[in-house]
């Protein structure tokens, strides 16, 4: 079986959410939502957890998160960045070698055992694939003023969720490229929202999509809080 490492992403402020604390350390029945993303990863076939937060942080999740609960394959707790992409690369520095990365929001407390080998299935074969489910409304483009612009093809719609799973070097060597012209793709406006863009741009495999599961849903805003309290 190949080495895999999680990389879970728990920087950022996260605006959206309207709450001092952010949402990944925002609680659950009495337990902050990064435990439960933690702790799918910490039962799994995962060999180990790289851990990415804030700078300021870091001393909180390592006594409060990962001394807690005793998770054992947290081995490192790194400091991630502005952007998502930069905590995202900060991961992957962090990371000597491994066979398979997957990349995880820890605003995603419901991702199960299922789904991870789902993915490790696929990985294995396709060297890049990431979790999603096909859309169940239809979906508008707008334009910049605010009408329907377009309206895409529902069936081959999906939205898409996390993990996104890489085989390593290709993951770290896309990220390499694209760090070195991010000012330049920013000032043409295209913003990496995921990893599977940086994938798509950068390296020539083609990302194959995984089903996920409609309660791998990313905690986002307040609304959000309240389904994951029904979820579990
Ligand atoms: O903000 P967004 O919803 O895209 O965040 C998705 C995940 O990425 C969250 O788990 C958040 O903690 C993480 N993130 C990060 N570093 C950033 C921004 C977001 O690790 N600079």
């Amino acid at each position: 079986m190949g080495k895999s490492v999680a990389i879970v992403l728990a920087a950022g402020k996260g605006s959206r959410m309207k709450s001092d604390i952010q949402k990944q350390y925002l609680l659950i029945k009495d337990r902050p939502v990064l435990y439960y993303s933690l702790k799918a990863f910490e039962d799994s076939f995962i060999d180990e957890i790289v851990l990415v937060t804030g700078a300021e942080e870091i001393s909180y999740c390592r006594d409060e998160i990962v001394k807690k609960y005793a998770f054992t394959k947290v081995t490192k707790i790194v400091a991630g960045g502005k952007e998502r992409y930069h905590s995202v690369y900060a991961g992957l520095q962090a990371i000597e070698d491994c066979d398979y990365v997957f990349i995880h929001d820890g605003a995603r407390p419901f991702v199960t055992e299922q789904i991870l080998t789902r993915a490790y299935e696929t990985v294995k074969k396709e060297h890049a694939c990431v979790v999603g489910m096909p859309v169940k409304d239809t979906i508008k483009l707008a334009d910049e003023s605010g009408y329907a612009a377009d309206t895409p093809r529902r069936d081959l719609l999906w939205i898409v969720q996390t993990p996104q799973v890489f085989s390593f070097s290709l993951i770290k060597e896309a990220y390499t490229v694209f760090l070195k012209q991010e000012q330049e793709l920013r000032s043409q406006g295209i913003k990496m929202t995921d990893d599977a863009m940086v994938a798509e741009m950068f390296s020539d495999k083609k990302i194959r999509l995984v089903e996920g599961s409609y309660e791998n849903i990313k905690i986002t805003t307040p609304e959000d809080l309240r389904i994951a309290e029904a979820l579990l």
